[in-house]
């Protein structure tokens, strides 16, 4: 009877043996008994022997034709060694979920082809020219390219040119962007321009959605896959050119259970499909700018802006001398003048919820997370102090705890706090308000997003969520609140994300028409990276910020992986990585170095301590011989079943 080995999705770096009727496809899924349950795994060979005895047997061949074919499997094969992630969890994780649960790999709904496509009503520039003749002379290979332009230079604009081409060569093209708010207007340019199926990869669309979209990108009927993070697996038989735009973005890196990069990773699917590779963005990485310099990248400039705009003009507010609370003088005044010209405004804060503090005048009494090391972050609408870690709420105390005083107050601006301000000083103005708690009903972004397009006079206050991407035609002046945090941070990698939130939001600014303007408020004006802000000289900034980390061998010039341990018990998750730094010492392995066990800039998060151990050396096969080491062993650790662990390679936080 043939034998067939299966990955399933367990913790363990190992997969399992099932008997089974007749040979199945590698790549298939299978029904098979695992403990008390029926799994879904996949097949990843067929052989007549196996080493264990007492084999179980195959329940169920769900799929004909392999769900995984050769080229993505090498490719998973690929990164579960790179991240040293169980197999049968990484397997199991790139597939949506009804498929996971083996249902039918059939698809529902076709996506119906856009019905008119639109041509532009412009020339492309010079630049553009060079890029996307650079792109295509090396169509047919692998070669990467670094499209460095500046924010509303029209990398979209190469993006859909370099596309059109693969597609007239009867290819597919995977393009990732980094956020889901970025999507709808992303695939509305791609249908709009181009005459092929657009299918979107994102969390947000409903389970038969999500498996439309992968098959119809398996079957090659999908000219082009748009996705976030995670469509970087999307299997595409034809695929002719990745495109990675805002290549700099952290969420390109998952950060919970298999903890990828799928900017990294766009490197070895482009080597493997032997397709050019394309990273975009105004504000690179230092990774990116690095692999420029090495020869890695090639690297493609649009220096200016698109259709004779101009760069916004940025200027600094110093709010030490500034006591009109979150808002000063100054800025409102500039607000007013935008307003009143019939133009938008944007003010980007990066704090949701009414206020970050609520504390006693009397004492000095913060009130903080029973399950946290944090402050509770108070929410007006609804009344209540929310931890942003862990999801607590209470009702705000009435009197202090410590001094029993009625003296509580709130301290510091969230989003809406900043809304009920804007209210008082812009009454008339409408005011829309994008973050998380705006934005949690379905389709309530895309209806944000329809009121900023129609271009009437109103102020945006938003996160994150709107840095970057957007392309607002009216929206004339942008505010910055409260980002001084970011020079007070312990990470190393600070500054470099302070100045690429800086240069993206401001970006945001005067896109079309009239020169935009963005105020900064800062009580740190004198900081030397504002010189390069406010000049326009990124690359200059960051390649000062490349020379410091290279001084200090700090990545990209060495390479790091963290192990991170939490448990209830304190003791308990440092122990382990006591033990872990042990073991991890005890493997004879040059050129590494180990710290640790430290507490996590957070240690108490919903109960459970953190700790972390970080490796570094300076030579990736070093450290990854190291880790792979590890994984073998880690099974003789004492205190591995008291904690939760993960290991993350290549972290960024
Ligand atoms: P980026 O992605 O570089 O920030 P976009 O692709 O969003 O920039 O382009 C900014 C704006 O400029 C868009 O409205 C786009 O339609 C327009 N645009 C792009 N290329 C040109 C061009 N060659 N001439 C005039 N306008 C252009
Ligand atoms: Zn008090
Ligand atoms: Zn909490």
């Amino acid at each position: 009877m043939p034998i067939v080995e299966v990955a399933i999705s367990v913790p363990l770096n190992r997969t399992f043996d099932y008997l089974s009727d007749t040979e199945v496809a590698v790549g298939a899924r299978v029904k098979v008994p695992f403990g008390a349950k029926k799994v879904v795994g996949i097949v990843l060979s067929n052989k007549q022997k196996s080493e264990f005895d007492k084999l179980k047997s195959v329940e169920q061949i769900l799929d004909e034709t392999p769900i995984l074919d050769k080229p993505i499997l090498d490719f998973l094969f690929w990164s579960a060694k790179y991240y040293h992630h169980p197999i049968g969890e990484v397997l199991l994780a790139v597939l949506p979920k009804n498929l996971r649960l083996g249902k039918e790999a059939k698809i529902k709904k076709v996506v119906g082809l856009p019905t008119q496509v639109n041509q532009p009503d412009f020339e492309i520039t010079d630049e553009q020219n060079t890029a996307i003749n650079s792109i295509l002379v090396k169509q047919n290979a692998y070669h990467g390219f670094l499209l460095h332009g500046v924010t509303g230079s029209g990398k979209t604009e190469v993006y859909l040119r370099i596309t059109q081409a693969a597609l007239d060569q009867n290819k597919q093209v995977l393009v990732l962007v980094p956020e889901i708010g970025l999507t709808p207007q992303m695939i509305f340019r791609f249908e709009n321009r181009l005459e092929t199926r657009v299918v979107a990869i994102h969390s947000q669309l409903n389970e038969t959605q999500k498996l439309d979209a992968y098959l119809m990108a398996k079957s090659g009927e999908a000219g082009v896959v748009l996705g976030t993070r995670s469509a970087i697996f999307a299997p595409m038989p034809n695929l002719g050119m990745i495109i990675i735009d805002e290549e700099h973005d952290g969420s390109f890196k998952q950060q919970s259970s298999f903890r990828y990069s799928a900017r990294d990773l766009s490197f070895i699917r482009a080597k493997q499909a032997n397709i050019p590779l394309i990273l975009g963005t105004a504000t690179p990485s230092l990774e990116t700018l690095k692999n420029a310099m090495d020869g890695k990248l090639t690297r493609l400039t649009l220096a200016n802006r698109a259709g004779d705009v101009m760069m916004p003009k940025v200027s600094l507010i110093d709010m030490r001398t500034n006591t009109d609370g979150a808002l000063s003088k100054l800025l409102v005044e500039k607000m007013q003048q935008y307003l009143s010209s019939g133009k938008q405004v944007m003010l980007f804060i990066n704090r949701r919820g009414y206020a970050p503090v609520y504390f006693c005048t009397e004492c000095g009494w913060k009130s903080e997370c029973n399950h946290c090391h944090a402050s509770m972050i108070y929410h007006r609408h609804i009344n209540r102090l929310k931890c942003h870690h862990c999801g607590d709420e209470k009702m705000p105390e009435q009197t202090c705890p410590d001094c029993a005083q009625p003296s509580l107050e709130v301290y510091g601006y969230g989003t809406e706090r900043l809304e009920e301000t804007l209210g008082s000083h812009f009454a008339d103005t409408p005011i829309i308000r994008i973050d998380r708690d705006t934005t949690r009903r379905k389709k309530a972004l895309a209806q944000h997003l329809e009121k900023i397009n129609s271009g009437e006079p109103c102020i945006i206050v938003g996160t994150q969520m709107l840095a970057k991407g957007h392309d607002f035609s009216n929206l004339a002046m942008v505010g910055i609140l409260d980002i001084d945090g970011g020079f007070l941070s312990t990470n190393f990698r600070a500054t470099e994300y302070l100045a690429q939130l800086l240069i993206q939001v401001s970006g945001r600014a005067g896109r079309s028409g009239q020169q935009g303007e963005v105020a900064i408020q800062t009580r740190f004006p004198e900081h030397p990276m504002f010189n390069f802000v406010l000049s326009n000289r990124y690359t200059q900034f960051a390649s000062g910020l490349l020379k410091q980390r290279m001084s200090a061998m700090m990545p990209p010039f060495a390479h790091q992986a963290q192990l991170c341990a939490n448990a209830k018990n304190k003791d308990n998750a440092q122990a382990f990585l006591q033990e872990v730094a042990g073991l991890l010492k005890s493997i004879d392995m040059n050129g590494v170095e180990i710290w640790g066990p430290t507490p996590n800039s957070i240690e108490k998060k919903a109960d459970y301590y953190y700790f972390n151990l970080y490796l570094q050396s300076n030579d990736r096969a070093a450290l990854h011989q190291m880790l792979a080491t590890f994984t073998q062993h880690i099974d003789t650790i004492k205190l591995k079943n008291k904690v939760r662990w993960y290991l993350d390679v290549d972290p960024i936080d």
